[in-house]
């Protein structure tokens, strides 16, 4: 097997409170140099990345809002998956008191306020779904998971997940580790 992609969760992976060490900047460098293809898989929105480094000069792709908008830079080009976050259960967030964020596609909150947002969601006949990263609580629309933001780009930039090696350090990570097993066997592995 020729592992030759790497998928990165940025926080707590790449990044120690936020911020991507230099030792690691040169690592990523490298590896790029040497013909790794790099994609970040993070829960961040894509527009605060710049202001973290130069995400857009070494990764191929940029899985951002915890994948459910995938950024391709070589051609600055979004996509938003799944849609946006139903009309609905924004709606709802916003009425209800607690601290919000709100991405191109999904919304955030923390713990303790997911007990809320697990009542719209059962309320709203679940328009949307829940993932924790640790105390963040990110509500996406049905079907955004780092793992599947991931396959779809794979799949637009023609690669295989067969050839790749994903890190994260969280619970929204988990899928980025299951998604191998949602790809058809290339016809060399069928034998
Ligand atoms: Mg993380």
């Amino acid at each position: 097997m020729h592992l030759n992609i790497l998928a990165l969760d940025l926080d707590g992976t790449l990044a120690e409170e936020g911020l991507v060490s230099v030792a690691t900047w040169e690592a990523l460098r490298l590896a790029k140099k040497e013909g790794l293809k790099l994609i970040l898989v993070t829960g961040r929105r894509l527009e605060v990345l710049p202001e973290i480094g130069p995400f857009d000069d070494l990764f191929e792709a940029i899985i951002a809002e915890n994948g459910a908008a995938v950024y391709f830079p070589r051609n600055d080009k979004v996509i938003l998956p799944f849609g946006h976050l139903a009309s609905e259960v924004v709606e709802q967030l916003e009425a209800a008191e607690m601290p919000l964020e709100r991405g191109m596609a999904i919304a955030a909150t923390w713990v303790p306020h997911d007990k809320k947002v697990l009542e719209i969601l059962a309320e709203t006949a679940y328009a949307a779904t829940v993932e924790y990263n640790r105390g963040a609580v990110m509500i996406l629309p049905p079907g955004a998971t780092k793992g599947t933001g991931l396959l779809i780009a794979l799949k637009e930039l023609g690669y295989s997940a067969k050839n790749m090696l994903a890190c994260g350090d969280a619970e929204n990570d988990r899928s980025m580790f299951t998604c191998l097993l949602y790809t058809s066997p290339s016809p060399r592995d069928r034998g």
